[in-house]
């Protein structure tokens, strides 16, 4: 059963198009993150759920009642904004239980109920206090309070976390999770922070230029995104763009743009020798091996352009060509000594890690000028159909890998 269901929503302030034609749904008891940059839209789209903006086209739904013209105080949701809101002249008993002034709730139940939000934010104790005797964690979990005291059918939060420090911040992140577990309370969440979104929530919403570009739970996100933009907003992304220069049963090679180098990649729906693709693989999948050593057998080399210790692994940029080069991330300790600036090493990326980006490539010039026949093909890919190139539509890029195991590793050859 759906709490929340969006269908159509647009919003435009004068020329901005803040939100474009969004349609979602949300279950009840679910966490739903909204993603994106700076003015992508989310807290229009958070505003428009709490009545605080109307849309201009499309319909809200809050358990089944379309509330387009329903005002924000009898919309049953509890909102809480970035900046806390609290009133600075009342208590924090006063400023929690508010909201149930207003609804006209018996004193005995409001303090009841009163007691009962401080205890689930761990505040008991803190209800004569002002705002200004509380640090900014605290102050936040009286937001909270606030917000569910009410017992609201959908909780939003705008950003309720941007101004703690990083360690407080992740604490809250815990807290605010279990809360609402702990509540089954439907709630929508906005942040620009892609790692608070990933692991907070059952689903996350990106968002760009207004639109919703995917929603997905956080590992569809992660693992398959459905556009360039999520691929890139989203976690580190490694990015090839190459040639689609062969195909064998399950299996394409693709020549690696700005390099002569070959990659066997599992087919993907629309591929056919001559189409310029676009690869994504994140660092952790980038496996680096020593050049010379044994089990020098992968299919990509290149050079180390810079490392960075970052405690727990090392990140490391390979420059593979001209214009091509991977990010790697290697738990620290694994590869031996690690590898510094200038080490050429083999790079080797299992074939189901790959992902097969929908869209145009980056570099769509670049990628078919990579195209040179070397001789270096081998002849299990030679004898493939000859397709259009230039034509990248065929897949949506969502829920298409094919798995395929037991691959020869090596093929390629040195960059000229
Ligand atoms: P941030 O993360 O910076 O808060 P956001 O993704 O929440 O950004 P919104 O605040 O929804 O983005 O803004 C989306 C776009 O709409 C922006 O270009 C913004 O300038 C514009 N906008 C938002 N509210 C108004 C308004 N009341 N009047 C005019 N323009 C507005």
């Amino acid at each position: 059963m759906y709490d929340v269901r969006l269908d159509g929503v647009s919003k435009a302030f004068g020329e901005v198009e803040a939100v474009r034609n969004v349609s979602l749904a949300v279950d009840a008891g679910n966490f739903l993150s909204l993603l994106g940059p700076s003015g992508c839209g989310k807290t229009t789209l958070l505003r428009m759920l709490a009545g605080f903006v109307r849309p201009g086209r499309g319909e809200v739904y809050i358990r089944n009642q379309m509330v387009n013209d329903v005002p924000p105080f009898r919309r049953n949701v509890g909102m809480v904004f970035q900046n806390y809101a609290l009133f600075p002249h009342l208590t924090v008993a006063e400023n929690v239980g508010y909201g149930l002034v207003a609804r006209k709730i018996s004193r005995p139940e409001r303090e009841r109920r009163v007691e009962e939000a401080l205890s689930l934010v761990h505040l008991t104790n803190f209800d004569g206090r002002y705002p200004r005797q509380l640090s900014g964690g605290q102050q936040q979990r009286v937001a909270l309070a606030r917000a569910i005291v009410i017992r609201p059918a959908v909780l939003l939060l705008d950003e309720p976390l941007g101004s703690l420090d990083r360690k407080l911040r992740e604490r809250m992140q815990v807290e605010v999770r279990q809360l609402q577990r702990t509540l089954g309370i439907t709630t929508i969440f906005v942040t620009h922070d892609q790692e608070e979104a990933l692991s907070m929530s059952d689903l996350v919403g990106v968002m760009n230029g207004g639109r919703l570009e995917q929603l997905g739970t956080p590992a569809e996100i992660y693992e398959r995104p459905a556009t360039t933009f999520v691929a890139d907003f989203v976690g580190t992304s490694n990015r090839l763009d190459g040639t689609v220069v062969g195909l064998d049963g399950e299996e394409s090679l693709v020549q690696v743009a700005g390099t002569r180098q070959h990659l066997r990649i599992p087919q993907r729906t629309g591929d056919a020798p001559g189409v310029p693709v676009s690869i994504m693989v994140r660092p952790e999948y980038v496996e680096l091996t020593a050049r010379g050593g044994p089990g020098d057998d992968a299919p990509l080399f290149g050079e180390v352009r810079f490392s960075a210790y970052l405690g727990a692994s090392v990140r490391y940029e390979v420059e593979l060509g001209e214009g091509a080069s991977l990010v790697s991330l290697r738990p620290r300790g694994i590869d031996g000594g690690g590898y510094a600036r200038g080490d050429r090493v083999g790079v080797r990326i299992a074939p189901e890690c790959f992902y097969r980006l929908a869209g145009e490539p980056r570099n769509r010039a670049g990628a078919a000028a990579g195209v040179e026949s070397d001789g270096a093909i081998p002849d299990s890919f030679a004898n493939g159909p000859v397709g259009e190139a230039g034509s990248d539509e065929g897949g949506s890029g969502v829920g298409e890998s094919r798995r395929s195991g037991g691959l020869v590793p090596r093929i390629g050859d040195e960059p000229a």
